[in-house]
């Protein structure tokens, strides 16, 4: 993969934000602005101050856009609903270094409230995976079951699962008992 630190971490930022839809197929785990404290606290997101119930409901509306550039049903559809997703955010970018992460880049303005904050620093980390000709590694969970989704870091771009210890292993163990019937 061509993706630098920061790029991982705000990809991986972008698809948990996504997966704590219940779009996804699971519980919404974005609720209250506690869940929505825990998830900027997981994700060691710098410059981020007291969060309300505006803050919630827009960063809802977010997830639900990044969602829909995830699950885009070919690479234009993606770009023009990421350009969207940006046209809507002030991006600021500079280097930073905090909580030990090394020199990196933010986008979000210094003001930001926490959906333009997201919007800018993990659109522009979307903007560069579509740039990099690479959007097919936006996927969405083969699991019957399951809608998460996950970016496709592997060489081959082979990855079906949003979770091979979860989904893969239980699909593995599907396929091993049909197999068994047959
Ligand atoms: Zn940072
Ligand atoms: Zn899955």
């Amino acid at each position: 993969m061509p993706f630098g630190h920061d790029m991982v971490h705000s990809l991986a930022a972008a698809v948990d934000l996504v997966n704590t839809s219940p779009a996804t197929g699971g519980p919404d785990r974005l609720v209250d602005t506690q869940q929505l404290g825990d998830f900027v606290e997981r994700h060691q997101m710098s410059g981020v101050g007291e969060l309300g119930a505006t803050d919630l409901s827009e960063v809802r509306a977010v997830r639900e856009a990044f969602h829909k550039v995830f699950t885009a049903p070919d690479q234009a559809t993606a770009v023009i609903r990421l350009n969207t997703l940006l046209s809507g955010t002030r991006i600021t970018p500079r280097l930073t270094e905090h909580d030990g992460h090394p020199l990196h880049i933010h986008y979000f303005a210094p003001d930001a409230s926490i959906s333009e904050h997201l919007s800018a620093d993990l659109g522009v980390a979307l903007a560069h995976v579509l740039a990099e000709g690479e959007w097919e590694r936006l996927r969405t969970c083969s699991a019957p079951d399951c809608g998460n989704v996950f970016v496709d870091e592997s060489r081959n771009r082979s990855r079906v699962y949003c979770d091979s210890r979860t989904c893969g292993n239980r699909m593995h163990v599907a396929a091993y008992r049909a197999r068994r019937r047959a």
